[in-house]
Protein backbone atom coordinates (compact mmCIF):
# COMPACT_ATOMS: atom_id res chain seq x y z
CA UNK A 1 0.00 0.00 0.00
CA UNK A 2 2.78 2.05 1.18
CA UNK A 3 4.52 1.58 -2.29
CA UNK A 4 1.53 2.19 -4.38
CA UNK A 5 0.68 5.74 -2.82
CA UNK A 6 4.62 7.08 -3.32
CA UNK A 7 4.09 6.37 -7.12
CA UNK A 8 0.87 8.07 -7.04
CA UNK A 9 2.76 11.12 -5.02
CA UNK A 10 5.44 11.03 -7.52
CA UNK A 11 3.34 10.63 -10.56
CA UNK A 12 1.34 13.79 -9.24
CA UNK A 13 4.30 15.69 -8.31
CA UNK A 14 5.66 14.85 -12.29
CA UNK A 15 2.73 15.87 -13.44
CA UNK A 16 2.37 18.79 -11.46
CA UNK A 17 5.83 19.87 -12.62
CA UNK A 18 5.01 19.85 -16.57
CA UNK A 19 2.76 22.78 -17.13
CA UNK A 20 -0.04 21.55 -19.55
CA UNK A 21 1.80 22.68 -23.02
CA UNK A 22 -0.75 25.71 -25.11
CA UNK A 23 -2.17 24.71 -27.60
CA UNK A 24 -1.66 26.50 -30.54
CA UNK A 25 -2.33 26.38 -34.73
CA UNK A 26 1.32 26.39 -36.05
CA UNK A 27 4.83 26.73 -34.66
CA UNK A 28 7.74 27.05 -37.05
CA UNK A 29 10.64 25.45 -35.70
CA UNK A 30 14.25 25.47 -36.30
CA UNK A 31 16.76 27.47 -38.86
CA UNK A 32 17.97 31.21 -38.64
CA UNK A 33 14.82 33.49 -37.04
CA UNK A 34 15.76 37.06 -38.29
CA UNK A 35 13.42 38.99 -36.00
CA UNK A 36 13.75 42.60 -37.66
CA UNK A 37 13.17 44.09 -34.42
CA UNK A 38 14.57 47.30 -33.05
CA UNK A 39 17.28 44.99 -31.37
CA UNK A 40 17.97 42.77 -34.66
CA UNK A 41 17.67 39.99 -32.29
CA UNK A 42 18.44 36.59 -34.17
CA UNK A 43 17.57 33.27 -32.76
CA UNK A 44 19.91 30.40 -34.37
CA UNK A 45 18.27 28.38 -34.50
CA UNK A 46 14.59 29.69 -33.03
CA UNK A 47 10.94 28.67 -32.96
CA UNK A 48 7.75 31.11 -33.46
CA UNK A 49 4.31 29.97 -31.88
CA UNK A 50 1.61 31.54 -34.23
CA UNK A 51 -1.92 31.11 -33.13
CA UNK A 52 -4.72 32.93 -35.22
CA UNK A 53 -3.42 35.75 -37.12
CA UNK A 54 -1.21 36.34 -34.58
CA UNK A 55 2.64 35.78 -33.65
CA UNK A 56 1.95 34.42 -29.79
CA UNK A 57 6.20 33.67 -29.07
CA UNK A 58 9.22 33.37 -30.13
CA UNK A 59 11.85 31.40 -28.27
CA UNK A 60 14.08 28.30 -28.78
CA UNK A 61 13.04 25.46 -30.35
CA UNK A 62 12.95 24.04 -27.09
CA UNK A 63 11.55 26.40 -25.12
CA UNK A 64 9.03 27.05 -27.68
CA UNK A 65 8.05 23.14 -27.68
CA UNK A 66 7.86 22.94 -23.88
CA UNK A 67 4.98 25.34 -24.01
CA UNK A 68 3.18 24.55 -26.61
CA UNK A 69 1.53 21.99 -28.54
CA UNK A 70 0.97 22.55 -32.41
CA UNK A 71 -1.98 21.18 -34.57
CA UNK A 72 0.59 22.05 -37.60
CA UNK A 73 4.82 22.16 -37.13
CA UNK A 74 6.77 23.29 -40.09
CA UNK A 75 10.49 22.25 -40.12
CA UNK A 76 12.89 24.63 -40.89
CA UNK A 77 15.85 23.47 -39.95
CA UNK A 78 18.58 24.61 -42.32
CA UNK A 79 16.34 27.82 -43.28
CA UNK A 80 16.19 31.03 -43.02
CA UNK A 81 12.92 32.75 -41.34
CA UNK A 82 11.67 35.99 -41.70
CA UNK A 83 9.35 38.53 -41.64
CA UNK A 84 7.75 38.22 -44.99
CA UNK A 85 8.55 41.03 -47.49
CA UNK A 86 6.40 44.09 -47.98
CA UNK A 87 6.19 45.32 -51.47
CA UNK A 88 5.67 49.27 -51.50
CA UNK A 89 4.80 49.73 -54.89
CA UNK A 90 3.11 48.04 -57.79
CA UNK A 91 0.98 47.76 -60.10
CA UNK A 92 -0.36 44.18 -59.74
CA UNK A 93 -2.41 43.67 -63.31
CA UNK A 94 0.52 44.87 -64.90
CA UNK A 95 1.99 41.79 -64.73
CA UNK A 96 -0.55 41.61 -68.07
CA UNK A 97 1.97 43.76 -70.16
CA UNK A 98 5.36 42.09 -68.94
CA UNK A 99 7.48 42.86 -71.71
CA UNK A 100 4.81 44.86 -74.10
CA UNK A 101 7.56 47.56 -74.48
CA UNK A 102 11.03 48.05 -72.84
CA UNK A 103 13.84 49.88 -73.71
CA UNK A 104 12.48 53.36 -73.34
CA UNK A 105 11.92 56.41 -71.13
CA UNK A 106 9.08 57.05 -68.59
CA UNK A 107 6.83 59.16 -70.72
CA UNK A 108 7.51 57.84 -74.21
CA UNK A 109 6.95 54.23 -72.45
CA UNK A 110 3.36 55.62 -70.90
CA UNK A 111 2.18 57.55 -73.65
CA UNK A 112 2.79 55.83 -76.68
CA UNK A 113 2.62 52.01 -74.90
CA UNK A 114 1.29 52.05 -71.62
CA UNK A 115 -1.61 54.06 -71.71
CA UNK A 116 -3.10 53.23 -75.01
CA UNK A 117 -2.88 49.18 -74.23
CA UNK A 118 -4.79 49.94 -71.03
CA UNK A 119 -7.30 51.92 -72.77
CA UNK A 120 -8.09 48.52 -75.20
CA UNK A 121 -7.57 46.12 -72.91
CA UNK A 122 -7.94 47.35 -69.53
CA UNK A 123 -10.98 45.55 -67.76
CA UNK A 124 -12.30 44.27 -64.38
CA UNK A 125 -11.43 40.38 -66.26
CA UNK A 126 -7.95 41.52 -67.25
CA UNK A 127 -7.64 42.89 -63.52
CA UNK A 128 -8.55 39.92 -61.72
CA UNK A 129 -6.72 37.28 -63.96
CA UNK A 130 -3.59 39.86 -63.50
CA UNK A 131 -3.72 40.26 -60.39
CA UNK A 132 -3.90 36.38 -59.36
CA UNK A 133 -0.97 35.52 -61.69
CA UNK A 134 0.93 38.32 -59.68
CA UNK A 135 -0.46 37.13 -56.15
CA UNK A 136 1.33 33.29 -57.17
CA UNK A 137 4.51 35.33 -58.23
CA UNK A 138 4.49 37.49 -54.47
CA UNK A 139 3.43 34.20 -52.94
CA UNK A 140 6.23 32.58 -54.63
CA UNK A 141 9.15 34.75 -53.86
CA UNK A 142 8.23 35.65 -50.18
CA UNK A 143 6.44 38.82 -50.31
CA UNK A 144 3.40 39.03 -48.09
CA UNK A 145 2.02 42.66 -48.20
CA UNK A 146 2.13 44.61 -51.38
CA UNK A 147 0.93 48.11 -51.91
CA UNK A 148 -1.14 48.80 -55.18
CA UNK A 149 -2.45 51.45 -57.48
CA UNK A 150 -4.69 50.80 -60.34
CA UNK A 151 -8.06 50.62 -61.78
CA UNK A 152 -11.09 48.13 -60.97
CA UNK A 153 -9.09 47.92 -57.10
CA UNK A 154 -12.31 46.00 -56.07
CA UNK A 155 -11.37 43.54 -58.65
CA UNK A 156 -7.38 43.33 -56.83
CA UNK A 157 -9.08 43.60 -53.53
CA UNK A 158 -10.87 40.28 -53.92
CA UNK A 159 -7.97 38.70 -55.55
CA UNK A 160 -5.47 39.11 -53.18
CA UNK A 161 -8.39 38.08 -50.39
CA UNK A 162 -8.79 34.89 -51.95
CA UNK A 163 -5.23 34.49 -52.36
CA UNK A 164 -4.70 35.35 -49.07
CA UNK A 165 -2.22 38.44 -49.31
CA UNK A 166 -2.19 41.70 -47.49
CA UNK A 167 -2.91 44.73 -49.63
CA UNK A 168 -2.65 48.06 -49.14
CA UNK A 169 -4.87 48.90 -52.28
CA UNK A 170 -5.57 52.87 -53.98
CA UNK A 171 -8.10 53.12 -56.60
CA UNK A 172 -6.35 55.50 -59.56
CA UNK A 173 -7.45 58.75 -59.72
CA UNK A 174 -6.40 60.23 -62.72
CA UNK A 175 -7.72 63.28 -65.39
CA UNK A 176 -8.37 61.43 -68.07
CA UNK A 177 -11.18 58.84 -69.22
CA UNK A 178 -10.19 55.29 -68.05
CA UNK A 179 -11.48 51.98 -68.32
CA UNK A 180 -13.03 52.47 -64.85
CA UNK A 181 -13.80 56.01 -64.70
CA UNK A 182 -14.75 58.79 -67.19
CA UNK A 183 -14.34 61.85 -64.99
CA UNK A 184 -11.79 62.68 -62.09
CA UNK A 185 -15.26 63.04 -60.27
CA UNK A 186 -16.58 59.14 -61.28
CA UNK A 187 -13.32 58.11 -60.16
CA UNK A 188 -13.41 59.70 -56.70
CA UNK A 189 -17.22 58.64 -55.64
CA UNK A 190 -15.60 54.77 -57.23
CA UNK A 191 -12.51 55.33 -54.73
CA UNK A 192 -15.12 55.78 -51.77
CA UNK A 193 -17.17 53.05 -52.75
CA UNK A 194 -13.79 50.99 -53.03
CA UNK A 195 -12.94 52.43 -48.97
CA UNK A 196 -16.03 51.86 -47.59
CA UNK A 197 -16.33 48.39 -48.73
CA UNK A 198 -13.18 47.26 -47.87
CA UNK A 199 -12.61 49.38 -44.60
CA UNK A 200 -12.87 47.06 -41.86
CA UNK A 201 -11.40 44.22 -43.75
CA UNK A 202 -8.84 42.27 -41.89
CA UNK A 203 -6.22 41.37 -44.15
CA UNK A 204 -7.33 44.75 -47.17
CA UNK A 205 -6.29 48.48 -46.42
CA UNK A 206 -8.68 50.55 -48.50
CA UNK A 207 -6.65 53.85 -50.21
CA UNK A 208 -6.87 56.20 -52.76
CA UNK A 209 -4.18 56.49 -55.27
CA UNK A 210 -4.12 59.77 -57.30
CA UNK A 211 -1.62 58.86 -60.19
CA UNK A 212 0.56 62.05 -59.69
CA UNK A 213 0.80 65.53 -59.79
CA UNK A 214 1.40 65.30 -63.88
CA UNK A 215 -1.83 63.14 -64.58
CA UNK A 216 -4.08 65.71 -61.95
CA UNK A 217 -5.01 68.99 -61.22
CA UNK A 218 -5.33 70.71 -58.16
CA UNK A 219 -8.59 70.17 -57.44
CA UNK A 220 -8.42 66.58 -57.87
CA UNK A 221 -5.56 66.60 -56.13
CA UNK A 222 -7.00 68.12 -53.16
CA UNK A 223 -9.75 66.21 -53.25
CA UNK A 224 -8.31 62.81 -53.05
CA UNK A 225 -6.18 63.75 -50.19
CA UNK A 226 -9.37 64.87 -48.19
CA UNK A 227 -10.96 61.61 -48.95
CA UNK A 228 -7.88 60.08 -47.50
CA UNK A 229 -8.33 62.41 -44.54
CA UNK A 230 -12.36 61.36 -43.83
CA UNK A 231 -11.70 57.83 -44.05
CA UNK A 232 -8.31 58.22 -42.30
CA UNK A 233 -6.95 55.45 -45.04
CA UNK A 234 -3.68 56.02 -47.03
CA UNK A 235 -2.82 58.31 -50.07
CA UNK A 236 -0.44 57.24 -52.70
CA UNK A 237 0.92 59.44 -55.10
CA UNK A 238 3.45 58.58 -57.74
CA UNK A 239 6.03 61.49 -57.09
CA UNK A 240 9.04 63.20 -58.42
CA UNK A 241 10.07 59.86 -60.31
CA UNK A 242 11.80 62.48 -63.53
CA UNK A 243 13.70 65.16 -63.95
CA UNK A 244 11.09 66.01 -66.23
CA UNK A 245 7.96 65.92 -63.70
CA UNK A 246 10.39 68.46 -61.60
CA UNK A 247 11.00 70.50 -64.59
CA UNK A 248 7.12 71.08 -65.02
CA UNK A 249 6.40 71.25 -61.93
CA UNK A 250 9.02 74.32 -61.64
CA UNK A 251 7.40 75.78 -65.16
CA UNK A 252 3.89 75.48 -64.22
CA UNK A 253 3.72 76.23 -60.35
CA UNK A 254 7.63 78.04 -59.81
CA UNK A 255 7.74 75.06 -57.17
CA UNK A 256 9.06 71.55 -56.76
CA UNK A 257 6.30 69.09 -56.40
CA UNK A 258 7.05 68.48 -52.73
CA UNK A 259 6.33 72.12 -52.23
CA UNK A 260 3.72 72.61 -54.27
CA UNK A 261 2.09 69.60 -53.22
CA UNK A 262 2.84 71.13 -49.28
CA UNK A 263 1.77 74.52 -50.59
CA UNK A 264 -2.26 72.77 -51.77
CA UNK A 265 -2.64 70.70 -48.47
CA UNK A 266 -1.90 67.01 -50.30
CA UNK A 267 0.64 65.92 -47.63
CA UNK A 268 -0.75 63.84 -44.85
CA UNK A 269 -1.41 62.45 -41.96
CA UNK A 270 -1.11 59.20 -44.19
CA UNK A 271 0.83 59.56 -47.48
CA UNK A 272 3.07 57.22 -49.51
CA UNK A 273 5.40 58.92 -52.39
CA UNK A 274 6.46 56.05 -54.85
CA UNK A 275 9.95 57.20 -56.16
CA UNK A 276 11.41 60.79 -55.30
CA UNK A 277 14.43 60.52 -57.39
CA UNK A 278 14.42 64.25 -58.42
CA UNK A 279 14.21 65.58 -54.41
CA UNK A 280 16.40 68.54 -53.19
CA UNK A 281 17.58 68.64 -49.46
CA UNK A 282 14.43 71.38 -48.75
CA UNK A 283 11.78 68.57 -50.51
CA UNK A 284 13.35 65.81 -48.28
CA UNK A 285 12.99 67.65 -45.00
CA UNK A 286 9.17 68.80 -46.32
CA UNK A 287 8.63 64.93 -46.53
CA UNK A 288 10.37 64.41 -43.21
CA UNK A 289 7.48 66.79 -41.68
CA UNK A 290 4.86 65.72 -42.97
CA UNK A 291 5.80 62.26 -41.87
CA UNK A 292 5.42 61.10 -45.78
CA UNK A 293 6.79 57.24 -46.43
CA UNK A 294 8.78 56.42 -49.34
CA UNK A 295 8.22 54.03 -51.33
CA UNK A 296 11.86 53.42 -53.49
CA UNK A 297 12.03 51.37 -56.82
CA UNK A 298 15.24 50.81 -57.69
CA UNK A 299 15.02 48.42 -60.64
CA UNK A 300 12.00 50.44 -62.77
CA UNK A 301 14.15 53.66 -62.06
CA UNK A 302 17.26 51.66 -63.79
CA UNK A 303 14.88 50.10 -66.35
CA UNK A 304 13.31 53.70 -67.30
CA UNK A 305 16.35 55.60 -66.82
CA UNK A 306 14.41 58.07 -64.65
CA UNK A 307 17.81 58.51 -62.18
CA UNK A 308 18.61 57.56 -58.51
CA UNK A 309 16.74 58.24 -55.45
CA UNK A 310 19.38 59.60 -52.71
CA UNK A 311 18.42 56.63 -50.56
CA UNK A 312 21.43 58.00 -48.30
CA UNK A 313 19.85 61.05 -47.73
CA UNK A 314 16.48 59.66 -46.83
CA UNK A 315 17.45 57.73 -44.18
CA UNK A 316 20.03 59.99 -42.86
CA UNK A 317 16.93 62.82 -42.61
CA UNK A 318 14.92 60.09 -40.46
CA UNK A 319 12.15 59.77 -44.06
CA UNK A 320 10.39 55.79 -43.24
CA UNK A 321 11.48 54.25 -46.29
CA UNK A 322 10.04 51.14 -48.18
CA UNK A 323 11.03 49.06 -51.20
CA UNK A 324 9.15 48.70 -53.77
CA UNK A 325 9.52 46.72 -57.43
CA UNK A 326 6.85 48.64 -59.20
CA UNK A 327 4.68 47.10 -61.81
CA UNK A 328 6.20 44.31 -63.67
CA UNK A 329 5.90 46.08 -67.20
CA UNK A 330 8.89 48.35 -65.98
CA UNK A 331 10.61 45.98 -63.72
CA UNK A 332 9.95 42.59 -65.04
CA UNK A 333 9.15 40.83 -62.57
CA UNK A 334 7.65 41.25 -58.85
CA UNK A 335 10.80 39.75 -56.74
CA UNK A 336 11.43 41.39 -53.85
CA UNK A 337 15.02 39.70 -53.47
CA UNK A 338 16.51 41.33 -56.87
CA UNK A 339 14.75 44.31 -55.61
CA UNK A 340 16.90 44.29 -51.96
CA UNK A 341 20.06 43.39 -53.92
CA UNK A 342 19.55 46.16 -56.82
CA UNK A 343 18.47 48.71 -54.40
CA UNK A 344 22.04 48.13 -53.04
CA UNK A 345 24.03 48.45 -55.75
CA UNK A 346 22.58 51.30 -57.68
CA UNK A 347 22.91 53.49 -54.35
CA UNK A 348 26.57 52.20 -54.39
CA UNK A 349 27.05 52.68 -58.15
CA UNK A 350 25.20 56.60 -57.68
CA UNK A 351 27.25 57.42 -54.69
CA UNK A 352 30.78 55.58 -55.05
CA UNK A 353 30.45 54.73 -51.93
CA UNK A 354 30.12 51.23 -51.66
CA UNK A 355 29.06 51.65 -47.33
CA UNK A 356 25.88 52.67 -48.77
CA UNK A 357 23.06 50.76 -48.18
CA UNK A 358 24.35 48.07 -46.54
CA UNK A 359 22.54 44.98 -47.04
CA UNK A 360 20.82 45.07 -43.21
CA UNK A 361 20.25 48.14 -44.42
CA UNK A 362 18.38 46.78 -47.76
CA UNK A 363 16.53 44.04 -45.22
CA UNK A 364 15.47 46.39 -43.18
CA UNK A 365 14.04 48.47 -46.02
CA UNK A 366 11.93 45.68 -47.31
CA UNK A 367 10.69 44.35 -44.18
CA UNK A 368 10.63 46.79 -41.22
CA UNK A 369 11.14 50.05 -43.22
CA UNK A 370 8.13 49.35 -45.73
CA UNK A 371 5.85 48.64 -42.66
CA UNK A 372 7.06 52.14 -41.03
CA UNK A 373 6.27 53.95 -44.43
CA UNK A 374 2.36 52.40 -44.65
CA UNK A 375 2.34 53.28 -40.56
CA UNK A 376 1.76 49.79 -39.84
CA UNK A 377 4.67 48.72 -37.88
CA UNK A 378 2.77 48.37 -34.81
CA UNK A 379 1.35 45.06 -36.84
CA UNK A 380 3.85 43.92 -39.27
CA UNK A 381 7.64 44.18 -40.74
CA UNK A 382 8.72 42.44 -38.06
CA UNK A 383 8.73 38.80 -36.36
CA UNK A 384 7.39 39.89 -32.68
CA UNK A 385 4.92 38.75 -29.92
CA UNK A 386 1.52 40.31 -30.81
CA UNK A 387 2.15 40.94 -34.37
CA UNK A 388 0.05 39.81 -37.54
CA UNK A 389 2.02 36.14 -38.24
CA UNK A 390 3.48 37.24 -41.58
CA UNK A 391 6.71 35.23 -41.95
CA UNK A 392 8.61 33.06 -44.56
CA UNK A 393 10.84 30.65 -44.71
CA UNK A 394 13.68 30.74 -47.45
CA UNK A 395 16.04 27.93 -48.34
CA UNK A 396 19.92 28.09 -48.12
CA UNK A 397 21.16 24.88 -49.79
CA UNK A 398 21.43 26.20 -53.13
CA UNK A 399 25.33 26.13 -54.60
CA UNK A 400 25.13 29.63 -54.65
CA UNK A 401 24.25 30.46 -51.37
CA UNK A 402 27.23 27.46 -50.35
CA UNK A 403 28.88 28.22 -47.76
CA UNK A 404 26.68 31.03 -45.32
CA UNK A 405 29.27 33.07 -43.11
CA UNK A 406 26.20 35.48 -42.98
CA UNK A 407 22.27 35.20 -43.39
CA UNK A 408 21.81 38.38 -43.90
CA UNK A 409 24.51 38.57 -46.67
CA UNK A 410 23.00 35.60 -48.01
CA UNK A 411 19.30 37.31 -47.94
CA UNK A 412 20.44 40.60 -50.08
CA UNK A 413 23.46 39.22 -52.31
CA UNK A 414 22.83 35.96 -53.35
CA UNK A 415 19.20 34.91 -52.97
CA UNK A 416 16.61 35.05 -54.83
CA UNK A 417 12.57 34.93 -55.16
CA UNK A 418 12.95 30.95 -56.08
CA UNK A 419 14.46 30.17 -52.88
CA UNK A 420 11.50 30.73 -50.79
CA UNK A 421 10.26 27.23 -49.29
CA UNK A 422 6.94 28.88 -47.46
CA UNK A 423 5.16 31.72 -46.95
CA UNK A 424 2.80 32.79 -44.25
CA UNK A 425 0.37 35.43 -44.11
CA UNK A 426 -2.13 36.22 -40.63
CA UNK A 427 -1.32 32.87 -39.47
CA UNK A 428 -2.78 31.50 -42.62
CA UNK A 429 0.37 29.01 -44.98
CA UNK A 430 -0.24 30.15 -48.22
CA UNK A 431 2.51 28.18 -49.59
CA UNK A 432 4.37 25.43 -48.01
CA UNK A 433 7.50 23.11 -50.06
CA UNK A 434 6.92 25.89 -52.69
CA UNK A 435 3.05 24.47 -52.94
CA UNK A 436 0.95 27.11 -53.22
CA UNK A 437 -2.21 26.61 -51.18
CA UNK A 438 -4.47 29.21 -51.79
CA UNK A 439 -4.49 29.84 -56.09
CA UNK A 440 -4.57 26.95 -58.64
CA UNK A 441 -1.25 27.87 -60.41
CA UNK A 442 -1.93 25.69 -63.42
CA UNK A 443 -5.15 27.47 -63.97
CA UNK A 444 -3.82 30.84 -63.15
CA UNK A 445 -1.30 30.64 -65.68
CA UNK A 446 -3.39 28.84 -68.18
CA UNK A 447 -5.87 32.44 -67.98
CA UNK A 448 -2.72 34.55 -68.28
CA UNK A 449 -1.99 33.10 -71.26
CA UNK A 450 -5.27 32.98 -72.78
CA UNK A 451 -5.70 36.98 -72.18
CA UNK A 452 -2.44 37.73 -73.29
CA UNK A 453 -3.76 36.78 -76.75
CA UNK A 454 -6.64 39.91 -76.50
CA UNK A 455 -3.57 42.21 -75.37
CA UNK A 456 -1.56 40.88 -78.46
CA UNK A 457 -4.26 41.63 -80.79
CA UNK A 458 -5.62 44.74 -79.15
CA UNK A 459 -1.88 46.47 -79.66
CA UNK A 460 -1.12 44.77 -82.94
ZN1 LIG B 1 4.23 53.01 -60.39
Amino acid sequence: MKHLLLIALLTGAAVAAQPARRPVALIVSGGTVLTQDAAHRALAPGAIAINGTDIVDIDTPAAIAARYSAAETIDARGDIVLPGLINTHTHAPMVMYRGLADDMALMDWLQKYIFPAEAKTVSPELVRIGTRLAAVEMIESGTTTFVDMYYFEEEIARAAFEAGLRGVLGETIIQFPVADAKTPAEGLARAERFIQEFKDNGLIVPAIAPHALYTNDKATLVASTEIGRRYGVPVIIHFAETDEEVKGARERDQMTPAAYLESIGFWGPKTLAAHGVWVTDEDIAILKKHNVGVAHNPESNMKLASGAAPVGKYLAAGVALGLGTDGAASNNDLDMFEAMRQASFLAKHATHDPTVLSARAALDMATIGGARALQMDGLIGSLEAGKRADLIVVGMSAVRQTPMYDPVSHLVYTTRGDDVKTTIVNGKVLMKDRQVRTLNRAAVIADANRLAQKVREAVK
